[in-house]
């Protein structure tokens, strides 16, 4: 089987809009490709005295509505073709959403579990070396992402403003609460994602406490969607995440429901459950595609992209209604037929993790205004952006009779082709 590319499936999925909307060939030569990539290398001095160099990247795929933004992700198996995929969909999602603001996405090769904090310190001070003069809170603005966390953002930020000479708090988010961070970044994009569903389900007449769902993924996004579903009073049954002792993923079932403080007191910071705990309290522990195969309502692919795929959409139940996905390019093409064919409710990843950007952007806001809100206020204003959103894209899809995904891209695309016709780039 050919290896998943992400960037030819974002590729893919651009041009079908493209023909949908007519686009004309120079905005589409444009689009379909980063205006901008860098690649380089970072030597980092390591604890046992050697020298190891890894790969960092940073692509900026279109600026034409604002700065870029985007995440940094720390990843073994890190690609410039993921790199580039992430960037083509952070520029929809900022526009999908309506913030002023590109796509850009950057990345390092390497695995933090295996690296001390001086390490990986060295590893976001090398990083932001290589590209302090191209990126900056006017060009480009970085972000956590997979294995990213606010400590590294205050490194990286240290780094700038070393390099620039002054203060410059809007260069990254993600940060620290207290150190220019925004309250409810943690909580933004799985409360974003669980807005959409929300609305989704409304849309459908159906009683979100009456659901059930099962997540893929238990780091930053799954734990929040969760925390805010069940608020809600709908019925979390299932979630799986990696285990780094047996390099393979697991899945964590418990029918009556999962109790998340339960689960977050037996994981570790990135995310993975110790299994054995989970055994103790209760819960079956099966194996890595499970979480996809439960009886639920809802599947909400909250881990990596390329999950939901030829081999794994097989297994998902005839009571699944709803698909929101909370990662980045969780299903390929072929499982996208199947939910087409199966009226299967998609919540496309670029609409419905946009939360995490948004909130990011309040940062940047606050940060500028050197000003900052409460939490309430933080999650009131990104529910509003967000279901919004939501409704813009379902109205659309309604009208035009369109899957949901082609509707979010339709949106997208033609604001930011808008955006570049107005310049006078096309
Ligand atoms: P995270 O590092 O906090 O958590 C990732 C989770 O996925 C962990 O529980 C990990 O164990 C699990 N996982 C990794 N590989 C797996 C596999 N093969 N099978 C099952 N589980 C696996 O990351 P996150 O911030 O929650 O991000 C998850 C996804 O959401 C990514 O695609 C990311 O790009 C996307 N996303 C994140 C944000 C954000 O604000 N954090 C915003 C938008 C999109």
């Amino acid at each position: 089987m050919e290896k998943f590319n992400p960037f030819k499936m974002a590729q893919q999925q651009f041009d079908q809009v493209a023909d949908l909307l007519g686009l004309d060939t120079g905005t589409r030569d444009l689009l379909r490709v980063p205006m901008r990539e860098y690649h380089f290398t970072i030597p980092v001095r390591m604890d046992d005295g050697g020298t190891k160099v890894f790969q960092g990247f940073r692509v900026q795929h279109n600026d034409a509505r604002g700065p870029a933004k985007g995440g940094i992700r720390f990843h073994p198996n890190e690609t410039v073709d993921t790199v580039r995929a992430l960037a083509t969909w952070m520029t929809w999602k900022c526009a999908v959403v309506g913030i002023p603001l590109g796509g850009g996405k950057g990345g390092v090769i390497c695995d933090p579990h295996n690296l001390s904090d001086r390490e990986q310190e060295q590893i976001c001070r090398g990083w932001v070396r290589q590209v302090a003069r191209n990126v900056g809170p006017l060009q480009d603005v970085p972000a956590p992402d997979v294995m990213t966390h606010g400590q590294h953002m205050l490194w990286m930020l240290d780094e700038y403003e070393k390099i620039m000479g002054a203060k410059f708090p809007g260069f990254i988010t993600g940060k620290p609460v207290g150190m220019g961070g925004s309250l409810g970044r943690t909580e933004a994009t799985g409360y974003g994602v669980m807005y959409t569903i929300r609305e989704a389900l409304k849309e459908h007449g159906v009683d979100l406490r009456s659901t059930t769902a099962s997540f893929q993924g238990f780091g930053n996004v799954s734990q929040y969607a969760i925390e805010l579903y069940q608020q809600y009073g709908g019925k979390a049954v299932a979630v799986s995440c990696w285990d780094q002792k047996d390099s393979k993923s697991y899945t964590f079932i418990r029918t009556a429901g999962v109790d998340l403080e339960e689960l977050r007191a037996i994981s570790d910071k990135y995310g993975s459950i110790d299994k054995d705990k989970a055994k103790k309290a209760g819960y079956e522990v099966a194996d890595a595609n499970a979480w996809i195969a439960q009886d639920v309502d809802i599947l909400v692919p909250a881990a990596l992209e390329n999950q939901v795929n030829a081999e794994t959409m097989g297994k998902i139940t005839k009571r699944v209604k709803f698909v929101a996905e909370g990662a980045n390019g969780p299903t390929t093409p072929e499982a996208d037929a199947l939910f087409k064919k199966n009226n299967i409710f998609v919540i496309p990843d670029f609409l419905a993790n946009a939360g995490g950007v948004t909130c990011s952007y309040f940062e940047q806001v606050q940060c500028n205004m050197n000003y900052f809100w409460t939490k309430d206020e933080v999650l009131n204003k990104l529910d509003n952006i967000m279901t919004e959103a939501f409704h813009a894209v379902y109205d659309l899809a309604r009208e035009r009779k369109v899957y949901m995904r082609d509707a979010a891209y339709m949106i997208a695309i033609s604001r930011v082709a808008e955006a570049c016709r107005m310049r006078g780039w096309v």
